[in-house]
């Protein structure tokens, strides 16, 4: 059944508060919910509540007979109840076999809970929506195995229950939702630390992990102060309790979520440091650290009215962590980072039979609305805004959403209010982004003129499958110009005086013309337009190659720098695939120069040097041969390998002062790859050799070359890495990943292997992505193969998954419906594919996935 934005009905009654009593045991556990509720309306009250076993239902101490039970399809539907009332339920459900891992499940032994979205429904009978906020008192019962009782908010007092039992009692006087609600129970080992917040609170941060591990959590709590810090200083935002903890736990859907004051980790986004992880996984884990943690403010004291609101906090909350992990590192690196994300894995997905607007109108199961979209789009939409205000603006406007909204659950609409009126500007024509879906094209045509040049702008809202409106949208468009001689030209608008180096521009209409002169004497100049990403659109310009070189050597705009490598790029493997010989020269030339300049961070160079992705390819060229951009694409990195042979070479000669920096290490490993691809011994040497360093940086980076290469070190490092790791399950998923996306030995019988091997766990979302996610996205040759094969077997394993964990296979099923672009037999075979799915499919998250691109 569709839900509707547009049905948004309040909830009749107010919790004033609730009690929360959970009683663990071996083979069930009751929950005990006591809510003091006020009514505000005459609709009937629902209490959700699903897959649970009601034991008594009770108002004001009234006990109802079971025949009176108000049972629905959806839980408890309450009707005429007293002006004020106590409602009391008491509930059995089954965390031991609970493999969906919503609501409370175990996880290697340990109890955790994932509530977000609705799963707190499978753990007690509640009003489980997220604009009823209460206070929650919280009692845990466990036998003393489990040393740790862990809920939200402040722990108020423990004791013994009888000889082997033992209780703790939580109390978070912040009003929540319950998708908020967390509890851990079990024995894990705690590493702490403090942090003293700028009014002087003392906070203890503490981090649970399983038995052992306590020395991988160092880079997490240096991320965690960080992040306080930094939201302090950002946005004047500080902790509000005494303590702050994170449990990692190896069985989770997701990153991680950010539960009130106890946000839970995947581990892989704990547990890291150098010989482990790699230097993207640190950055990573900081930046999901950072992410969990702002969602405080951003999330948890203001929230969402209903799930429609999603972006509010998950838009705002990226750009927040976007923003943060630039400060912490380089701004030009973080933007094409972002960006790179932004067009492999939402584009698609806007121009895909799931596409939808980052506030959907509707929904059948919201699970699958945790999207590239509603995140990722999200954050272009908040930065856009952001720029449009201003620095100083925009914390105008944010101070003012918390002083309005704390406390409470709003809408979009409310944010961007508060935003117009802090400002006193009109931002309504912002609304737009927040209605359509689908990536607007920005055409830029240029007329030279004896002064300057007039750009003609204009823009168009493609027609998607969600059939929203395509009017025009603001679009700030961020430009300058670069001159013959490399340098930026100062140019003025026409009309107006001041001559400047950037200009930035609102389209907010289908097209219009700039006229912009240079100053005397500047002679012919280079547009650098869409300068930082500035607008979530695809660029189409009238650029020739060797304007676009000229920009990759000398744009001021480090992103336009990086973008004119990619667009070059794009346009060679595209070149190549359609079986076009092409001059690889020029743009080697290119990355010499940009390789040779002093003034760039190898973080930038290395960024420069890694191909645009299969995803990005396949937008470029329709009908799309994805087998085909593959093979092009591997044949331009070896081209490019042949030709900075010896830029390789002194790179693997240097090896020993490079590997001592993030940048020289990601720069290494870049270059190491173009020499494998061009079957360069030497490369192929080292990159052997780097398996064995004991930086995982090195040592990914080296495997990660390899395995596309036919070469017999290929199949040494795989078996050298994983003899190495076996004992290791996080360090296991990195063998798992390179071998299903192998190229060459990433067959399905060697994916069914990998599934028989004792580190692998059917359960387990990490494992499941490591192999079968991982041939999905990284073994093109393999899922695509021209007979359907890698289809068919993947629609099989989904049908699979989907029995035990709905969301995930759901989430996996993605790729399978990205089928718009290709040719028509691999659509055929595809939608063959999902027939079978759908035959199959056991759940409503499943169905409207593949439901859409049928
Ligand atoms: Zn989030």
């Amino acid at each position: 059944m569709l839900k509707y934005r547009a049905d948004y009905r309040p909830a009749s009654c107010k919790v004033i508060s609730a009690g929360l009593d959970i009683s663990i045991f071996d083979d069930r556990t009751f929950v005990t919910t006591t809510l003091e509720l006020e009514r505000i309306g005459d609709d009937p009250f629902l209490l959700n509540g699903r897959e649970l076993t009601l034991h008594e239902l009770s108002i004001d101490g009234r006990v109802l007979d079971e025949a009176d039970w108000p049972v629905s399809e959806a839980g408890l539907s309450l009707e005429g109840l007293p002006a004020k009332c106590v409602v009391r339920t008491r509930a059995e459900c089954h965390p031991e076999s609970n493999t969906a891992l919503e609501g409370l499940y175990l996880s290697g032994g340990m109890y955790c809970t994932q509530c977000e979205p609705e799963g707190f429904r499978r753990i007690g009978f509640f009003p489980d929506r997220p604009d009823v906020m209460t206070v929650f008192t919280v009692r845990i019962e466990a036998g003393r195995q489990f040393p740790q009782l862990l809920s939200n908010g402040n722990l108020v007092e423990t004791g013994e229950v009888g000889d082997d039992r033992h209780y703790a009692l939580w109390h978070d006087p912040h009003p929540k939702p319950s998708y908020l609600f967390a509890c851990v129970v079990g024995d894990l080992d705690l590493a702490a630390d403090k942090f003293t917040t700028a009014s002087g609170r003392e906070v203890d941060l503490h981090i649970y992990v399983e038995t052992g591990n306590t020395h991988l959590t160092g880079h997490a709590m240096e991320s965690l102060k960080r992040s306080m810090k930094w939201d302090e200083d950002t946005y004047g935002l500080e902790y509000d309790l005494d303590l702050f903890q994170i449990v990692a736990v190896s069985h989770f859907n997701m990153g991680a979520m950010e539960n009130k004051g106890l946000n839970i980790f995947n581990s892989k986004f704990v547990l890291a440091d150098p010989s482990t992880a790699t230097d993207e996984d640190l950055d990573r884990v900081e930046s999901i650290v950072a992410h969990e943690y702002f969602h405080n403010w951003t999330g948890n004291r203001v929230t969402c009215r209903d799930w429609f609101q999603l972006t509010l906090k998950e838009g705002l909350t990226v750009y927040r962590d976007q923003c943060f992990s630039a400060d912490m590192h380089d701004e030009g690196v973080q933007r094409a980072s972002d960006v790179s994300l932004l067009r492999a894995a939402q584009f698609p997905e806007d121009a895909s039979p799931t596409a939808h607007p980052i506030r959907p109108e509707s929904y059948r199961e919201i699970n699958n609305f945790y999207t590239p979209t509603v995140y990722e789009k999200g954050a272009e939409v908040i930065r856009m805004m952001a720029g449009y205000l201003g620095r100083d603006g925009f914390r105008r406007g944010t101070d003012l959403y918390f002083e309005r909204h704390d406390g409470n659950a709003v809408t979009c609409d409310d944010f961007v209010a508060a935003l117009a009126d802090a400002n006193d500007r009109d931002m309504s024509a912002f609304h737009g982004w927040y209605s359509q879906a689908g990536t607007p094209t920005l055409s830029v045509s240029r007329r030279a003129e004896a002064d300057g040049v007039t750009l003609s702008l204009a823009q168009a809202t493609p027609e998607t499958a969600a059939g929203t409106p395509r009017e025009p949208l603001p679009v700030p468009v961020r430009l300058g110009f670069i001159g013959a001689d490399g340098q930026p030209v100062r140019t003025h608008l026409d009309g107006e005086n001041d001559a400047r180096d950037e200009h930035v521009l609102l389209l907010d209409s289908a097209a219009a013309e700039f006229r912009f002169v240079g100053e005397a004497g500047s002679g012919p100049m280079t547009p650098s337009v869409l300068r930082g990403f500035s607008a979530p659109v695809r660029l189409v310009d009238d650029l020739a190659d060797d304007e676009r070189l000229h920009l990759m050597t000398h744009d001021s705009d480090l992103f336009n720098r990086w973008d004119a490598a990619q667009m070059l790029a794009t346009g060679a493997i595209l070149s190549l695939a359609g079986g076009e010989a092409v001059a690889v020269e020029p743009l080697a030339a290119g990355y010499r120069r940009i390789l040779g300049d002093a003034a760039l961070l190898d973080e930038f160079k290395a960024g420069t040097l890694r191909l645009p992705g299969i995803a990005v390819l396949e937008a470029a060229r329709a009908p799309a041969d994805p087998v085909a951009l593959f093979s092009a694409r591997r044949g331009l990195l070896a081209s490019l390998g042949r030709a900075l042979a010896s830029e390789i070479a002194a790179a693997i000669e240097a090896r020993g002062q490079m590997a001592g920096h993030a940048g020289g290490r990601a720069l290494l490993t870049q270059l190491v790859e173009l020499g494998v691809a061009a079957g360069d011994a030497d490369a192929i040497a080292a990159a052997a050799s780097m398996v064995a360093d004991r930086n995982m940086t090195i040592s990914q980076g080296g495997l990660k070359a390899l395995i596309h290469s036919e070469d017999a070190a290929r199949e040494q490092a795989l078996q050298a890495f994983h003899d190495r790791w076996q004992a290791d399950s996080l360090v296991m998923e990195k063998w798992f990943q390179m071998e299903s996306m192998s190229s060459v030995g990433g067959t399905l019988d060697r994916l069914e292997e990998l599934m028989q091997h004792p580190g692998f766990d059917p359960k387990n979302p990490n494992k499941i992505r490591a192999v079968l996610g991982a041939f999905m996205i990284g073994n093109t040759p393999g899922f695509h193969a021209a007979d359907g094969s890698g289809y068919s077997y993947m629609a099989n394993r989904l049908v699979e998954i989907d029995k035990r964990n709905p969301q995930i296979a759901a989430r996996m099923a993605l790729p399978m419906t990205r089928m718009a672009n290709y040719d028509q037999p691999r659509q055929d075979l595809m939608r063959a594919a999902l027939a079978t799915i759908r035959a199959g499919a056991a759940s409503n998250d499943l169905k409207e996935v593949v439901d859409k691109a049928l």
